[in-house]
């Protein structure tokens, strides 16, 4: 702690002990003392010796209010008053006016100096009430565990928990802050009720950080879990689903990580059962993948930068006449020797602004390698756009305008975003794609299938192709007389003058069954895998010779 803040001086005047108060009490007295045999010694109260008396009112006022100010005014002015000669030699009195008249100054004083020192000291705890305190719900936040903690203090508790509401987004939306703030605090007073007397904050609005002993622990814990899985949180007679997440870390007896890291720890569990869909998860070592995505997430803008994420394009053919008429750019990442594929950076980038950087990036580069793959008028190359892309008006604005600039032939750059990408906002995205389309850019919704969003929704938006999902292709062929449906979306399709294009197209046999059912394209590595732009370029040479 700083002594030259006001915060230390204030933390010492609010949080003053026992003990604090009688060595105040003890220090004023010895002062008080000091001046009176001062002042008797130096010939009485004629000299100007006497104002040293401020001194002991002034500090006795600072700790204990305008009530003490008052109160030691009065009893130094006593002192120095009948208790104290004009003139110790002569024995010569004070006149009564002269020790009333210091009696108003000293009691004025003191009383002014601690009515002011009570009123920064009831500013200040509003102040930290409020800092400490969750504005939403109300409940202990972060800086309350700050202000009481200390790291270097041996602690009890050796288990940390993180409890984790995974749905919080779907559930702000439907029931709105307020609503959702009550439901945090029915999940607080079952943490406090199941783990009596330890620490539990809330962190952000979706986690609590809970500590408690390791017997404290094991002895509630599972009825802890049994009471969150049972409870129904009811809003306005509706009952709400929650979903919570538990992650836990229990120190080891000889492991020396700090308070904090121990709930990082905990934390890092807690996405784990969230990511595998597990009630609770207890820490083990292999989850540090966070700190794995934080290490490349910090490496992607130089990567960008330098010119280190590359590009791979794969062929689109059309069933019919088996030429290529489209290429996908697929994106990877040389990192540490090693090729990283896009699964294992593009959700993490997806988090942050970064995608949007590594779009922008991958714009410029289809632009300049496009001359070199479009051996066809008709040639296009299909770009996948995030969600936080299309939903980012600047950046789809920038897009369209590097692309026109380009001057390439028409429509030969197009984008593909999901079918959840495209579901979360209808009304939206129809003005944004209806913006793309009128810039002449090609649309396809990939991945179709895996989101079990209503047909006709998407086929309101003004696309040109949907991409059947490379599972849902897979297990169409795999599943007898399933072809149906992928039947059944085709006939669709067409009916609305929207071409089909099925993925992960992986052996004659699939490709001729598509085909059959009157699917357009196909992509996968039965024609060929995603390669880097001079195999792709070679390869597409080899193709139109056929
Ligand atoms: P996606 O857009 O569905 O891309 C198709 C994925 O399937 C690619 O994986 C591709 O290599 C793979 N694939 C193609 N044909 C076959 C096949 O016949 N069999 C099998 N088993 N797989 C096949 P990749 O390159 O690992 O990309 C994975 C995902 O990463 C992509 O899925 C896309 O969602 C994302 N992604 C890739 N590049 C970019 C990018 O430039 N920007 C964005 N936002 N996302 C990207
Ligand atoms: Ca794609
Ligand atoms: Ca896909």
């Amino acid at each position: 702690m700083n002594p030259f803040t006001l915060g230390f001086w204030m933390k010492i005047l609010l949080f003053k002990s026992k003990m604090q108060c009688i060595i105040f009490k003890l220090i004023t007295g010895l002062i008080i003392v000091f001046v009176y045999v001062l002042v008797y010694q130096t010939g009485g109260t004629q000299h100007a010796y006497l104002h040293a008396m401020y001194i002991p009112v002034v500090l006795f006022a600072v700790m204990f209010g305008w009530k003490g100010g008052v109160f030691i005014g009065l009893f130094v002015s006593i002192i120095l008053g009948p208790l104290m000669p004009h003139d110790t030699i002569t024995g010569e009195p004070q006149i009564v006016i002269n020790w009333v008249f210091r009696m108003f100054f000293f009691v004025g004083v003191g009383g002014l100096v601690g009515l002011i020192i009570d009123m920064m000291r009831k500013q200040y705890q509003t102040i930290t009430e409020v800092h400490s305190h969750s504005r939403d719900t109300g409940l202990p936040n972060y800086h309350k565990y700050l202000m009481n903690f200390d790291e270097d203090e041996q602690d009890t508790a050796d288990v940390s928990l993180t409890v984790l509401l995974t749905n919080y987004e779907d559930v702000v939306v439907l029931i709105g802050r307020q609503a959702y703030a009550d439901i945090m605090k029915e999940i607080y007073s079952i943490v406090k009720h199941n783990f009596n007397d330890i620490i539990t904050i809330q962190v952000d609005a979706r986690k609590f950080w809970v500590e408690m002993t390791q017997e404290v622990f094991k002895k509630q814990f599972h009825t802890f879990m049994g009471e969150l899985d049972s409870k129904t949180f009811w809003i306005d007679d509706v009952p709400m689903y929650i979903d919570i997440a538990v992650g836990v870390y229990q120190q080891e007896s000889d492991a020396s990580i700090s308070r904090i890291e121990a709930f990082k720890a905990s934390e890092m569990a807690a996405l784990h059962a969230k990511k595998n869909k597990f009630k609770y998860s207890i820490y083990e070592h292999d989850f540090s993948v966070p700190h794995v995505s934080m290490e490349r997430l910090g490496a992607l803008p130089l990567a960008i930068k330098n010119n280190d994420l590359f590009l791979e394009y794969q062929p689109i053919i059309d069933l019919k006449t088996n030429k290529v008429t489209a290429f996908e750019t697929l994106v990877r990442w040389r990192y540490k020797g090693k090729i990283i594929p896009p699964l294992d950076f593009i959700p993490i980038a997806e988090e942050t602004r970064l995608i949007d950087l590594i779009t922008e990036w991958i714009v410029d580069k289809v632009i300049e390698d496009y001359p070199k793959l479009s051996t066809d008028d008709s040639m296009k190359v299909m770009i996948n756009v995030s969600q936080r892309n299309l939903y980012n008006p600047a950046l789809i604005a920038k897009m369209i305008n590097t692309i026109k600039k380009a001057k390439l032939k028409k429509q030969a750059i197009g984008i593909e975003m999901t079918e959840s990408t495209v579901m979360l906002n209808l009304s939206l995205t129809r003005t944004l794609l209806e913006n793309l389309r009128e810039a002449g850019i090609p649309m396809a919704i990939d991945d179709f299938g895996k989101g079990y969003s209503t047909l006709s929704c998407l086929f309101e938006l003004p696309i040109d192709k949907i991409k059947i999902d490379r599972d849902f292709v897979t297990y169409t062929f795999d599943a007898k007389g399933a072809e149906a449906l992928i039947e059944l979306i085709i006939t669709y399709a067409h009916k609305l003058g929207i071409e089909v294009i099925a993925e992960g197209v992986e052996t004659e046999a699939y490709a001729q069954a598509l085909k059959d059912l009157g699917c357009d394209y196909g992509q996968g590595f039965y024609y060929a895998k995603p390669m880097p732009l001079d195999k792709a370029t070679k390869w597409l040479k080899n193709h139109n010779k056929k």
